[in-house]
């Protein structure tokens, strides 16, 4: 049987009362075969990257630990995703629900479906706060630790922590 692995997975809405998407997420990952998640970072509020024209997101960072390997616990984030009824008509555009797999164990993966870690995650605010929230020491496979990323980041002022019971 595939061995117990820690997994952080990146949370992301900003359609159809984005904070109920990613709250209902999180309760669906708890759900997920093979799958218990541990803890989940407070919701933040971020700008939108590419498009402005477009609501504001809100994130989170959820740490699982699964048996699923990496394609399986990819295949069920995309069905989640359509379970929530993904819109995407463009590339940056809105959506109900994004889920990416940003760590899996201290894996580093290159295959057509799936990179991990996920490519961008070192350079965005909205990854790297709320998952710094979670796991401040940990390290990357390639040894930088989040805290330290975090302190490369060119701005923070865009992610903002969303207020207890806001919408
Ligand atoms: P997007 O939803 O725009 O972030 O991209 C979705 C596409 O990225 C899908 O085709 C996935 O197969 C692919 N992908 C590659 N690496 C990852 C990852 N670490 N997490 C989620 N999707 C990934």
């Amino acid at each position: 049987m595939t061995p117990l692995v820690d997994a952080y997975v990146g949370l992301g809405s900003n359609l159809d009362d984005p904070a109920d998407q990613v709250r209902r997420a999180l309760d669906e990952l708890d759900s997920l075969p093979l799958t218990r998640c541990l803890a989940a970072s407070r919701l933040y509020a971020s700008r939108p990257v590419g498009p402005q024209d477009q609501p504001d997101f809100i994130n989170a960072v959820a740490h699982l630990r699964t048996r699923l390997s990496p394609l399986a616990l990819l295949d069920q984030l995309q069905a989640l995703e359509q379970r929530h009824r993904r819109v995407r008509q463009r590339h940056w555009g809105p959506r109900t629900l994004d889920l990416d797999l940003l760590l899996y164990g201290n894996e580093t993966l290159t295959l057509p479906r799936l990179q991990v870690p996920h490519r961008e995650m070192a350079s965005r605010a909205f990854v790297l706060l709320p998952l710094a929230e979670l796991a401040p020491q940990l390290q990357l496979p390639d040894g930088r630790r989040i805290v330290d990323l975090t302190g490369t980041l060119a701005t923070t002022g865009e992610v903002e922590v969303l207020p207890d019971n806001a919408n």
